[in-house]
C-alpha cells in the first residue's frame, strides 16, 4: 500500500547502515549492477493475468525469485516476521481467502502473507512475485476483517499488475540486478538483497495506487468481503497521518482523495448497490 521504508535507523537509501562491501565478488556485483542501471533491457510482455501488454524488466520467474530473495531482508527492516500467533494466522487466512477466490489463484505467482513485528511504522507492501507484508502497527489499527482484506487485496493488485517490474523497467533496472545478487557472497547477499529490496520497493506512482485500489475492491467482493471496508482503511490512514505530512503519503494520492475515488469505483462497479451478507 505504502511501499516505503520505516523512517528510523536508515541510511539515505533506506537500507540499514552497514559497512560497505568489499572484495572482488562485491566488485563484480557492483559492476553488474551499474551495467544494469546503464543498459536498457526493458521488454514488452503480456501480463499473464490481465492480458495487458507491459514493459517490464523481469519475467515472472525472476519476479518470484527476486521477491523471495529480498523478503527476509525486507522483513528484518520491520522487526522481522511475527509467526505462530493468532494475528499472523489471520493475515495468512485472509490472504489465502482472497487468493483462492479470485484471479490471483490462477496467476503464476505464489502468494505469501507476512505479519511484521514493527509496532510503529504503519505500512503494507508487496514484493514482486507475491510476497506481501503488513506491519503490526497497521494491523492493530484495523477494525474489521474486511479492512484487512482491503489492505491485502490492494497489495495483491500490485503483484498481479506487475507494478514493481514495470517500475524497474522504467528505471532501467534489470536482470543485471538479479545477477548481481547471485554473484555476491553470503556476507554481501543480504546487503545486495536490501538494495534490491529498496529499489524494487520504490514508491509506486499514483496511477498504480488507483489501479490497485480498483483490483483490490474486486478481489474483496469476489472473496465475500464488503468493498466499502477499503474506505475504512483510508480513513484510518488519514487519521494516522494527522499532524504533519506523513512520509508514507509523499508520493501517494491523499487518503481523502482516494476515499472519493474508491466510492466512485464502488458506485461504478455495483451500480445497483452491494448485496447483503458481505463480511464488513
Ligand atoms: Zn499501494
Amino acid at each position: 500500500m505504502y511501499p516505503q521504508a520505516p523512517p528510523r535507523r536508515r541510511s539515505a537509501y533506506g537500507a540499514p547502515r552497514r559497512k560497505p562491501g568489499c572484495g572482488p565478488r562485491a566488485g563484480i556485483a557492483l559492476v553488474m549492477m551499474v551495467g544494469a542501471l546503464i543498459a536498457f533491457y526493458g521488454n514488452s510482455q503480456q501480463n499473464p493475468v490481465t492480458g495487458e501488454t507491459q514493459r517490464v524488466a523481469l519475467n515472472v520467474d525472476q519476479e518470484v525469485a527476486l521477491g523471495l530473495q529480498a523478503a527476509p531482508e525486507m522483513a528484518a527492516q520491520y522487526g522481522g516476521a511475527e509467526t505462530g500467533t493468532q494475528a499472523a494466522a489471520l493475515v495468512r487466512q485472509v490472504g489465502a481467502r482472497l487468493v483462492n477466490r479470485t484471479e490471483a489463484r490462477t496467476s503464476p505467482y505464489k502468494f505469501n502473507f507476512h505479519l511484521l513485528k514493527d509496532q510503529e511504522t504503519i505500512n503494507a507492501f508487496a514484493l514482486p512475485g507475491g510476497q506481501i507484508f503488513i506491519t503490526r502497527a497497521l494491523l492493530n489499527r484495523l477494525e474489521t476483517e474486511g479492512q484487512l482484506a482491503g489492505v491485502l487485496g490492494h497489495e495483491i493488485g500490485h503483484v498481479i499488475q506487475r507494478h514493481s517490474a514495470e517500475h524497474m523497467a522504467r528505471a532501467g533496472l534489470t536482470q543485471g540486478m538479479v545477477n548481481a545478487a547471485s554473484v555476491a557472497t553470503d556476507g554481501q547477499a543480504g546487503q545486495m538483497a536490501a538494495m534490491i529490496g529498496q529499489t524494487i520497493n520504490m514508491r509506486y506512482g499514483r496511477d498504480d495506487e488507483l489501479e490497485s485500489d480498483r483490483s483490490g475492491l474486486r478481489y474483496m467482493y469476489e472473496a465475500g468481503y464488503d468493498p466499502r471496508a477499503l474506505i475504512g482503511v483510508m480513513k484510518i490512514l488519514d487519521e494516522a497521518s494527522g499532524g504533519g505530512p506523513p512520509e508514507f503519503l509523499s508520493s501517494h494520492p491523499k487518503p481523502a482523495n482516494r476515499i472519493q475515488h474508491i466510492q466512485q469505483l464502488i458506485d461504478e462497479q455495483w451500480p445497483g448497490g452491494l448485496p447483503t451478507g458481505l463480511v464488513p
